[in-house]
């Protein structure tokens, strides 16, 4: 073996950097679509006493079914499921949503099967199915990055995936589905596709959309997807989580790792969700702050699309690049993702939104 062929990487994975976005240490951070709020200090002490708690039995194997915590998220997520609510065995939960995605694409995925999703879209979305030798496939949206439904459920029709990955609302684009996409693709998709809503921002929402969470009892093939990263102010968690047919969680019981939920996440997340009001407390700031930020935006001359989400995407720029370097010499890290010409910025507080219309303006300014 020729030396630049160590180590004897899989062939796919070869020249390939690992996803992930810079992690710069400047003061104000936009470009990971976190909750800027921070835990109250009565939030933290009773999640460090968890913590403690859980510690004690650190040397024995964690709860590997994690029933406390199912038990807990099944109830928190019945708020929004409408009548018949979500059972403890409709739940499984992962480290992110990241980890529920890529156990989703091991159990359904894998060579000889195909996945499905609509670009603009997360760029974990081909990793998962790269990692998993699963065939990738990506239909295009329009372009207002909405989704063409009737094009969408002519691909699903012809490519016959098994798992179909539909954000809503989509990252990076902010854009969310219509309540009628998803019963339409579950149709469309049958009892030989699973499909995935990955509601990771679903809380920031505007006007009184229902969950897909509503559309459970109607279709077996349906997964939505959570998170406690966004939000629920978590992302240090890495606590994500789906409901589904409980014949789908027992699926995901054969691939994923034994006791993959330490018992430290599942201590955290029990208490984390005991606070869920503070917690998710902000978003209604957010979403404001969101709205503020589109209109800031546009009034600006840029072009924005519309955001259902906590971040939006901007545009377009010639050398996108030198924009996004121009606001981190400014001390402002948003990210240079998305469709070539755009740039996507997470919604701050008041103080860093301020940061970063001013850091805009300057960079403009000198650009003129
Ligand atoms: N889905 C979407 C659309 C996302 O943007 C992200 C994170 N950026 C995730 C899932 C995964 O988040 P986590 O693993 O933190 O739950």
């Amino acid at each position: 073996m020729s030396a630049a062929a160590w180590p004897p990487l899989r062939d796919e994975l070869r020249g390939v950097e690992p996803y992930g976005a810079p992690q710069l240490d400047v003061p104000v951070q936009l470009n990971v679509n976190e909750n800027p709020y921070g835990p109250s200090e009565a939030c933290v002490a009773d999640i460090a006493a968890a913590a403690a708690a859980a510690a004690t039995t650190l040397n024995r194997y964690p709860d590997r079914e994690f029933t406390a915590l199912r038990t807990e998220l099944a109830a928190y997520l019945s708020r929004d499921a409408g009548e018949r609510g979500i059972a403890p065995a409709q739940v499984w939960a992962a480290n992110g949503s990241n980890e529920v995605m890529l156990q989703l694409l091991q159990a359904f995925g894998g060579p000889g099967r195909t996945a499905v999703s609509f670009a603009p879209t997360y760029s974990m979305y081909p990793e998962y199915a790269r990692d998993t030798s699963t065939r990738w496939v990506a239909g295009r949206r329009a372009d207002d990055f909405a989704l063409d439904l009737d094009a969408a459920r002519d691909l699903v029709k012809t490519e016959q995936p098994s798992v179909i990955l539909l954000p809503s609302p989509n990252n990076p684009t902010g854009t969310a589905l219509p309540p009628e996409a998803v019963g339409v693709l579950c149709e469309a998709a049958g009892d030989e596709g699973i499909v995935v809503v990955d509601e990771a921002y679903g809380e920031f929402r505007r006007g009184g959309v229902p969950s897909a969470l509503e559309l459970l009892p109607s279709y077996r093939n349906l997964v939505v997807t959570r998170t406690m990263s966004k939000a629920f102010a978590g992302a240090g968690l890495r606590l994500g989580y789906l409901a589904a047919a409980p014949e789908i969680c027992d699926a995901i019981r054969v691939v994923r790792l034994p006791y993959h939920l330490s018992a430290v996440t599942q201590a955290v997340a029990l208490a984390a969700l005991r606070h869920a009001p503070e917690l998710l407390g902000k978003v209604d700031d957010l979403r404001r702050e969101r709205d503020a930020l589109v209109g800031w935006l546009r009034a600006e001359g840029y072009d924005v699309a519309d955001s259902d989400a906590n971040f939006c995407l901007f545009g377009r720029f010639a050398d996108r690049h030198a924009v996004w370097q121009g606001l981190v010499d400014r001390g402002v890290l948003i990210r240079e993702t998305g469709p070539e010409g755009w740039l996507r910025v997470s919604v701050g507080t008041p103080d860093e939104m301020a940061a970063f219309r001013a850091a805009l303006s300057d960079v403009n300014g000198v650009r003129a």
